[in-house]
């Protein structure tokens, strides 16, 4: 979502005539983006905001801009505690960015612009894509906000009620992107499951858009992130049979392994029904990759519940997971029911160690199983730590590097899968040698 977002404030700034500056020392204008999710990522603002102080002090005309989660909900409080901002503004303010810019210029005093659009009013920014400019895989949104009350969770408060984006409007910026040279496009959203469809036709759920981007011609892989267990069906699950260019991956957040934690979470879920929505997905599809985010030492985690998370694990056999301590954030549900961050933070770190410690021998075990298989991989580019080599992904999301000619990029490559590394594959094109024909 942040990646996104950056990527869209780059594209509203430069249709006002600003081009990108290769240091910060060179710039003009410098837009820190803010996450509140957890609040590791909160206290980095006032850390990054800190390397600017001694450029404005050289250059007092440098415009230092906020934005973001952090931005939203601090709004003013954030200005008081970092003096180097001029101005601080929310997530629905992208759009707006050039006239805040003038603002600033025009009345010479410090603001923050934290206004929430209304549903109604709000509208998507539309992406740009230019031909050949564009990486291999691309992001794009399908919905804002969020609805839903997971206790712990400062999003809806920060990014506001659920917006669907228009069907039309998807599917056109995914054919803009495809047209461009992506093969690969993410949807994304906070809770892309609960993706209700607006505009001609109007009513439709998130597998009839699903089904609707899978038709744009050239694309090659489509995948969605983040989904709710809540809202995620078996006709959303369906798809990863009956569609040419979904990929075999799922990222389904379980947050914990106890129904009596996931009960006071609001995750409107239990243990069970999360364990048999993983059996209809691997039903419809053996060879998935899932991956999960797990919350550690939640308000009142006994050592039972943490117990149940710890064997979730096991029974799952995810292929990846996140997983984060619990940190309380401002205005939360949490906070209304009175559940208070009782877990103490050594008893936080362990259980945390804990998880991390179990879920690598699970990942190296899953990962092993594509050792000696041919895979196809969509090449992104060449590899950053393997100079020589290109890396690129599987189906499932895994990464590959193998060696082989800059002409690959972009394409669908078979690959022989030889070794793997802690968490990434080794292979050999086939293609390289010229045995294989390329797919795509
Ligand atoms: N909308 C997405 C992602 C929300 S934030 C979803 O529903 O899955 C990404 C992850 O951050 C969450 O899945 C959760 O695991 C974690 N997270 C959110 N709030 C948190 C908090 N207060 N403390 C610790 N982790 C948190
Ligand atoms: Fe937060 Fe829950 Fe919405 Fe995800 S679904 S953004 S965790 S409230």
């Amino acid at each position: 979502m942040n990646d996104y977002d950056v990527e869209r404030m780059r594209e509203v700034l430069a249709r006002d005539g600003f081009d990108e500056a290769a240091t910060a020392d060179e710039a003009d204008l410098i837009v820190i983006n803010t996450c509140s999710v957890r609040e590791k990522a909160e206290s980095k603002v006032a850390s990054s905001a800190g390397r600017y102080r001694e450029l404005k002090l050289k250059r007092p005309g440098v415009v230092v801009a906020i934005g973001g989660c952090v931005a939203q909900q601090e709004g003013e409080r954030l200005l008081k505690r970092i003096p180097v901002a001029d101005f601080t503004f929310g997530p629905d303010q992208i759009p707006s960015l050039p006239e805040l810019l003038g603002k600033r210029a025009r009345d010479r005093r410090r603001f923050a612009a934290t206004e929430v659009i209304d549903v109604e009013d709000y509208r998507f920014l539309t992406a740009e894509p230019r031909l050949g400019q564009v990486p291999v895989t691309a992001l794009v949104t399908i919905q804002k906000g969020c609805d839903n009350h997971c206790a712990f969770c400062v999003v809806p408060a920060t990014r506001g009620r659920e917006v669907s984006r228009p069907w039309r409007e998807v599917v056109d910026e995914v054919a803009r992107f495809v047209a461009a040279g992506a093969r690969e496009i993410t949807l994304i959203g906070q809770n892309v499951n609960s993706y209700h469809g607006v505009g001609e036709g109007g009513g439709d759920d998130f597998a009839e858009l699903l089904a609707r981007v899978d038709e744009v011609p050239g694309l090659r892989r489509l995948r969605y992130t983040t989904s709710h267990p809540h809202d995620f069906t078996e006709k959303v699950a369906d798809a990863f049979r009956d569609l040419k260019t979904l990929c075999a991956w799922l990222h389904l957040p379980v947050q914990s392994g106890s129904s009596r934690t996931l009960k006071r979470m609001v995750r409107d879920y239990t243990r069970e029904q999360y364990l048999r929505q993983i059996d209809y997905v691997r039903s419809v599809c053996p060879d998935i990759s899932l991956s999960t985010d797990i919350i550690v030492g939640y308000p009142g985690e006994t050592d039972s519940d943490f117990g149940e998370t710890l064997s979730l694990l096991e029974a799952v056999q995810y292929d990846s997971i996140y997983s984060f301590e619990y940190s309380e954030r401002p205005d939360t549900p949490a906070l209304k029911l009175a559940l208070r961050d009782n877990v103490p933070s050594e008893v936080k770190a362990q259980r945390l160690q804990q998880v991390q410690t179990l879920q690598k021998g699970v990942s190296t075990e899953r990962l092993s199983r594509w050792v000696g298989r041919e895979v196809e991989v969509l090449v992104e580019g060449d590899s950053a730590r393997y100079p020589g080599q290109l890396c690129g992904r599987t189906t499932g999301n895994e990464m590959v590097n193998f060696a082989g000619p800059p002409s690959l990029v972009g394409q669908l490559v078979p690959v022989r899968i030889t070794s793997m590394r802690s968490h990434t594959l080794v292979g050999e094109s086939a293609q390289a040698n010229h045995r294989l024909p390329v797919l795509a």
